[in-house]
């Protein structure tokens, strides 16, 4: 017979926004009856989500600190006329420690796993199963919701973990090696040292297109892997197709994901602009919810709408540039848009990933030379709604 729950706090979608946002709720309100319901078995699925340290404010680094797997002090970028190893953090957090750690936090029926959502509302969720939740406020983390809402260019990749034969030598990441063959828009690999014989090798491409050809990305994976002798046994694979936006109608894709309930992580089109991640909107996001003491469906709703919109109308400079970056510079001749920009200073390199660039950083990125013909940027530039 169905069943009615009733609980203070239902988060829906046991992913990385709705694991932190159930850690932060433990931490910070541990008599609250939160439950976090997820379709699948698992808590944050098959992922690596990495973070530069400045991604993260201090005040919030309690959040992150539990989960992080792998650190460096220092990574190196690399394009064909520049390369450098710049001074800052960089972290991995992996999902199977998501997982144990939420796990070892929450009350075991608070976890509703193997659980699909048909539905959810401000106050209420509807399970496949036919039970129903009850509760004073309903978050929704459920991943992407119509991304057909907003203008987007694709960061798409095919990654794997390499248990190499014999110590493959890096001590810290490449977060881009952009001296490989420029295919399919801005390519580059990605480099996480694990350990001295486990190595992350990800193959990325910023491109107009969504569809991910896994075979031939896997094939040039290979060929890189090879080439720099890291042959052995793959003990982990992953891929992922991001949105990368240029503009769109943010109340529209609000709308889509349910017009009433409150949303956290992609949900609430809290991304990156330029490179689709979300950890950091993720950890903000959570830390500004456990914050409150009204958890009342329509109250977290407004705040979280707020706080989602706020963060996309200050985000307009990272969609010209992705504006630029797509349809002004030639796909093969995109590198250099990186290659100047990692010409910058490190501290607005870390402003940038972080969503929070100055005035300053952005006069900063806009001046000299552009990389991209000046004509067409003006023109691209005018005929794009952001
Ligand atoms: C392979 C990969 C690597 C990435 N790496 C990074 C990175 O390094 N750094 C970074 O910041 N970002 C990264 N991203 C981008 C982004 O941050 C992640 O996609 C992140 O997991 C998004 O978090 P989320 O909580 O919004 O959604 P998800 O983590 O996708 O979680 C959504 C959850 O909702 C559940 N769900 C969906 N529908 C239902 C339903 N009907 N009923 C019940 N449950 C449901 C899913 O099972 C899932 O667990 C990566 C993305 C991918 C795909």
């Amino acid at each position: 017979m169905a069943a009615t729950i009733r609980c203070d706090v239902a988060i829906v979608g046991a992913g990385l926004a709705g694991g932190l946002l159930a850690l932060a709720f433990r931490r910070r309100h541990p008599d609250l009856d939160v439950r976090l319901i997820d379709a699948a078995e698992t808590i944050g699925g098959n992922h690596l989500w990495s973070f530069f340290g400045s991604d993260v404010a201090t005040a919030d680094r309690w959040l992150v600190e539990p989960l992080v797997c792998h650190g460096w002090r220092r990574y190196d970028v690399a394009f064909p006329h520049h390369a450098r190893t710049i001074e800052q953090t960089y972290y991995s957090i992996e999902s199977a420690r998501l997982d144990a750690v939420v796990r070892a936090a929450m009350p075991a029926d608070a976890l509703m796993l193997g659980r699909k959502v048909l539905a959810a509302s401000a106050t209420a969720v509807v399970l496949a199963d036919g039970d129903r939740v009850e509760a004073t406020g309903v978050i929704d983390a459920r991943g992407v919701a119509d991304l057909g809402t907003l203008d987007l260019g694709w960061q798409k990749f095919v990654g794997r973990e390499i248990e190499t034969e014999a110590p493959h030598g890096r001590e810290h990441p490449v977060v881009m090696d952009a001296t490989v063959k420029q295919v399919d828009g801005y390519r580059f690999v990605y480099v996480l040292p694990f350990a001295a014989d486990r190595v992350f090798v990800e193959d990325t491409y910023y491109s107009e297109r969504s569809e991910l050809n896994r075979r031939a990305i896997e094939q040039r994976l290979d060929r890189y892997a090879a080439d720099h002798g890291w042959t052995g046994r793959t003990l982990r694979e992953e891929s992922g197709v991001l949105p990368v936006a240029m503009g769109g109608d943010f109340d529209a894709y609000w709308r889509s994901g349910g017009r009433s309930v409150a949303k956290a992580g992609m949900r609430a089109g809290l991304f990156h602009p330029t490179t689709g991640y979300s950890l950091p909107d993720a950890v903000r996001t959570a830390v500004m919810i456990v914050a409150r003491r009204d958890f009342a469906g329509q109250a977290l709703h407004d705040a979280t709408y707020a706080h989602a919109k706020a963060t996309w109308e200050e985000r307009g400079f990272y969609r010209m540039l992705d504006t630029m970056l797509f349809r002004a510079a030639e796909p093969e001749e995109r590198y250099r848009v990186l290659e100047r920009f990692y010409r910058l200073a490190p501290r607005l390199v870390g402003r940038f990933y972080a969503g929070q660039s100055t005035m300053a950083d952005k006069a900063r990125i806009l001046t000299g030379k552009p990389p991209v013909p000046f004509g067409r940027a003006v023109r691209v530039l005018l005929a794009a709604k952001r």
